[in-house]
């Protein structure tokens, strides 16, 4: 018998139980071995225990080293801090892995496959902001501040060009803003280059592009890129775009990988706008699965999702409303269930 897996489940808010029941299902029709240990995080967090990151949830991690979690609220007022954020920082998820990949052809962009690996604890998103006030204008001057370090940069770039050589790749490019910001970025960027020279010259090609320029050739020519790596607000913003090259937030899964554990999620957020109606696309959370299934050396059963995710799509057409489909999540997803 296969030996079980523990794994912390966090529904999650907005979508985040429609879409998680969906994908259960999907890993229940492959067997596949998870021992579940539910817990709730954000504004479930909340209502239940008074904090977005209760202790059981975070005890729970710690002792499973492995969580799929649907989107999370952060509740507004309160001055509570973003739950992703604090997950990163509790269990050191330094990197940040975003692949994206065509999955149904015929739309504006075909045979894209992409993956972003975004630097997920340094950089401008560590959220160091002040103001300052002048006269009456409490407001007058805002700042903030961006951190990225040596030791920081180069264990993300690392996991970059292992990642993208073990998966096969071609190419890594790196994405930076070294000829503005000269310290933040280009600390990254040299990081990058001595990496790549020292150990991984005779394995993988590299290439370095500015920021503002590879957003303009991701939309003109998105196939001259393989694997993108680059600091936490860059990846943020092009994640994002190169999701929108296959077919939006639905379809992109995200995996956050650390020394300490690594969390599985859909990159989009809790849908309010969508949620309870029963019409969310599962398919990023699904795909965010596949990679957890990977990531537990369980391939055979992520190809199996994939192939299976792919068919639904593909040969039975059955698709959600933001695919241009009919489908709801439940009818989505007993097709899906039907090609395991
Ligand atoms: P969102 O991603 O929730 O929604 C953006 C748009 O995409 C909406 O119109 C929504 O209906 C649609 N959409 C998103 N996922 C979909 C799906 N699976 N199927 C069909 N349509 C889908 O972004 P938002 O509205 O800016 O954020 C809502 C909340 O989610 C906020 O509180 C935000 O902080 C949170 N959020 C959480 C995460 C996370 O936990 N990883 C990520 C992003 C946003």
């Amino acid at each position: 018998m296969t030996q079980t897996i523990p794994a912390t489940l966090i529904p999650g808010d907005g979508i985040g139980p429609e879409i998680v029941d969906a994908t259960l299902a999907a890993l229940e029709a492959l067997k596949a071995p998870f021992e579940w240990d539910r817990q709730v995080a954000g504004l479930g967090g909340v209502q239940a225990h008074g904090d977005p990151l209760p202790k059981a949830t975070l005890d729970s991690i710690r002792r499973t080293k492995l969580a799929l979690k649907g989107p999370l609220e952060t509740p507004s007022g309160g001055g509570y801090r973003s739950s992703n954020v604090r997950l990163r920082e509790e269990f050191q998820l330094y990197a940040n892995v975003r692949p994206a990949r065509t999955i149904i052809p015929g739309g504006r962009f075909d045979n894209i496959d992409l993956l972003v690996v975004r630097e997920n604890l340094e950089g401008l998103y560590i959220g160091h902001e002040h103001y300052v006030p002048i006269g009456d204008d409490p407001h007058a001057v805002a700042m903030a501040t961006g951190v990225n370090t040596r030791q920081g940069s180069r264990r993300l770039l690392e996991y970059a060009f292992e990642l993208a050589i073990a998966s096969g790749r071609k190419k890594v490019t790196i994405v930076h803003k070294a000829n503005i910001m000269k310290a933040l970025t280009g600390l990254f960027l040299e990081t990058g280059q001595e990496l790549w020279e020292r150990k991984y010259k005779d394995r993988i090609a590299l290439e370095t592009v500015i920021v503002d320029a590879c957003a303009m050739k991701l939309v003109l020519n998105p196939w001259q890129f393989d694997v993108l790596v680059t600091t936490n607000l860059f990846g943020d913003i092009l994640s994002d775009l190169v999701a929108g090259l296959v077919g939006g937030l639905g379809m992109a899964p995200g995996a956050n990988i650390g020394a300490d554990a690594a969390i599985f999620e859909a990159v989009h957020g809790s849908a309010p706008d969508i949620a309870g109606k029963g019409i969310a696309n599962p398919t990023a959370l699904l795909l965010a699965a596949a990679m957890m299934l990977d990531h537990c050396k369980l391939g055979e059963l992520a190809t199996r999702l994939r192939v299976a995710i792919d068919a639904t799509l593909n040969l039975d057409k059955v698709r959600t409303g933001d695919l241009g489909g009919t489908a709801g999540t439940a009818a989505y997803t007993q097709a899906l269930v039907s090609r395991i």
